[in-house]
């Protein structure tokens, strides 16, 4: 199964990658882990990305590409993988064709964990956190027992400050904005398979099966 997984910030994207990872048995294969083991094992592209970072500069493309092509070509990923958090571009994807066809491998499907983004702003312009114990609360969908106070240890709850409307408004119309030439991109090659988000986790998950086939 060699799959790559999409979706908004906050549609479950990563609850559901950890269910095909074990369902599947297929190394989870996210960029920002990435990124640190190649750093940490200090390789030549880790090094290098390490050395933009510290610029505080982008990682060119040719350099994320290669620390992605240097963890698919080890042993685990033989019999697959998930792919989450890369490609970002039209030219990140054309890359990973490149590399997947030189190396006799394809694609099954590209993943789609779909929520509507006004669903999205909703969830997080509601939600509440304790500071005390780390409880986490919803002003709609899972309202503490009084408000305003947590129901574990009776502190005060507050709403993070990049969980107002206008961040999340502005994180998912930029999510959008580079994600949906992605989406075509996947469409026109008849691999995208779009999953109903919004719902209980269990029964995104039925559907995730159902469209990879158990
Ligand atoms: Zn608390």
């Amino acid at each position: 199964m060699k799959l790559l997984i999409m979706g908004r910030p906050g549609a479950g994207k990563g609850t559901q990658a950890a269910n095909i990872k074990e369902y599947y048995n297929i190394p989870h294969i996210s960029t920002g882990d990435m990124f640190r083991q190649a750093m940490k094992n200090e390789t030549k592209l880790g090094l290098e990305a390490k050395s933009y970072m510290e610029k505080g500069a982008l990682v060119p493309d040719e350099v994320t590409i290669g620390i992605v092509e240097e963890r698919l070509l080890e042993d685990d990923c033989k019999n697959g993988f998930l792919l989450d958090g890369f490609p970002r571009t039209i030219a990140q994807a054309e890359a990973l064709d490149a590399f997947l066809a030189k190396n006799g491998v394809k694609l099954d499907a590209v993943l789609d964990v779909n929520v509507p983004a006004e669903i999205l702003v909703r969830r997080m312009v509601g939600r509440r956190v304790c500071k005390t114990c780390g409880a986490t609360f919803h002003v709609e969908f899972n309202a503490p027992k009084v408000e305003g106070i947590c129901d574990n240890c009776g502190a005060k709850l507050i709403q993070r400050p990049d969980d107002t409307e206008e961040t999340a408004v502005n994180r998912l119309a930029v999510y959008d904005q580079n994600t949906a030439p992605l989406l075509d991109f996947y469409a026109k090659k008849n691999l995208l398979k779009t999953v109903n988000g919004d719902q209980p986790l269990d029964k995104v998950f039925e559907d995730i099966k159902e469209v990879l086939g158990k």
